[in-house]
This record gives C-alpha cells, sequence and structure tokens, in this order.
C-alpha cells in the first residue's frame, strides 16, 4: 500500500461541483490549485467546492511559463490570483488559513527561482506537508525545501488530447510503473505521494469521467489518500 494527497491543478471549471461530489462520496480531500482567470469565469463552483471542504491555493492568474518572464511579471501574477483567492475565501465565509502556490507546468522561474522561493517565505506562504516523501530524485532536486508544492505523480492525463485514438491504458501502465523519477513508482510499498490530476472539461469530452476512473484505478491497486497538512 502507498499513501497519496490528491492534488487538482487547473481550477475551477464547469465540471467542478460533479468532482468534488465524486471525491466527497470517496471521503477524499482535494488540494486545488487554481488559476485566477478560472476563478473569475467559475467563481460559484469555487466557492461550491471550498463549501466542501477542499484546500484552494494559488496556480498563477493566467498560466505562464514562468521563466519567461521577469521577477516583477511573476509577482503580479501570483497577487492577482490571492487577490481573488481572498474574495472567494472571504465570500463563501471560509477561513483562509493556508496560503499555497503551485508554478503552471512546474516552471519555478528560471533565472529567478531564488528571488521567487524569498518572496514566498517573505509573504508568509505554506506548501503541502510532504516530509514523508522520500525519494531520492525529490531531495535532489530540492523539492522537499522549496516554498512551491511540487508532486511525485502525474497522471498526465492532459496530454490525451494531442494523441489520435486516446485512451487511459498507457496511464494504467504508467501507474504500475516501478521507475521513480520519470513515472513516480506510485504503488512502491510504504511510499507516499502527492498525485497530480486536472480540472479539464476537454479531457472529460474525450474521455467521459476520466477522473473518475483514473481514481477508482489508484484506489483498487493499494493506494489510500491521506488528508492534507500543510508547513510554513
Ligand atoms: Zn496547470
Amino acid at each position: 500500500m502507498s499513501k497519496a494527497i490528491l492534488r487538482i491543478d487547473d481550477s475551477p471549471s464547469e465540471m467542478t461541483p460533479e468532482f468534488i461530489d465524486y471525491l466527497e462520496k470517496k471521503q477524499i480531500t482535494p488540494v486545488i490549485f487554481a488559476l485566477g482567470e478560472n476563478i473569475e469565469k467559475y467563481f460559484d463552483n469555487a466557492v461550491y467546492a471550498l463549501k466542501k471542504g477542499a484546500v484552494i491555493g494559488n496556480h498563477s492568474y493566467s498560466h505562464p511559463n514562468f521563466s519567461e518572464l521577469s521577477f516583477e511579471q511573476a509577482v503580479e501574477e501570483i497577487e492577482h490570483c490571492e487577490k481573488l483567492l481572498d474574495k472567494l475565501y472571504a465570500y463563501a465565509n471560509v477561513e483562509r488559513k493556508y496560503k499555497l502556490f503551485a508554478f503552471p507546468y512546474g516552471d519555478k522561474g528560471g533565472n529567478n527561482k531564488d528571488k521567487l522561493q524569498q518572496y514566498f517565505k517573505a509573504n508568509g506562504f505554506a506548501r503541502i506537508n510532504d516530509s514523508a516523501i522520500d525519494f531520492e530524485w525529490y531531495k535532489e532536486r530540492k523539492l522537499n525545501v522549496d516554498m512551491d508544492s511540487y508532486w511525485t505523480f502525474d497522471f498526465g492525463e492532459y496530454m490525451l488530447q494531442s494523441i489520435d485514438d486516446p485512451s487511459l491504458d498507457d496511464i494504467f501502465k504508467k501507474v504500475h510503473s516501478e521507475e521513480q523519477k520519470e513515472n513516480g513508482a506510485l504503488l512502491q510499498k510504504g511510499s507516499t505521494h502527492v498525485i497530480m490530476i486536472h480540472d479539464h472539461p476537454q479531457t472529460n469530452r474525450l474521455i467521459p469521467d476520466y477522473y473518475k476512473t483514473l481514481i477508482d484505478y489508484v484506489t483498487d491497486n493499494g493506494v489510500k489518500f491521506i488528508k492534507p497538512e500543510f508547513v510554513f
């Protein structure tokens, strides 16, 4: 058996409420990394997720590659989304205990990486508590000390959009891979993970209920989802 925190990126969307209802049935508490522009479009769906107990963090306003931005532009992307998150929590009347950030594409900002890490520290950001993650590659990349939140296992289901005959078979294969660095070794006995999935209606149009199928598949294969905790 392995343990995992579920991370949902690029929310909210038109399908967030049904996604959240499904997770509630499975008793899974997700960490959602929301885009500011999607909070503007689907504000009520984000409120719904918050009221159902999801934790919502910042995934930037418009999903840029941070290594292509100046430091000032990067901060603008982060703070634009922060303002919307503050508004969202206040409207939902849910206390915002933690400010969390996850970089789009895991792109930590290139030359501005150190400055951005200092920015997170100076501005009270917290991160997913990943102290139980024990992979060498994860520590080598300092993912266990950086102030943004990262992942160990990526379903990669967003790739299906660029494939001619999309199916989940390759993802099922990846779930069983023992290769840690590339594929995440999700089922390695005693391991702990952050699993990333996306809130993408465009994927759901290709493969209806993809998120249910994928999450059911990993739980059926021995992954136990745990409640996320956070550290400063
Ligand atoms: Zn994203």
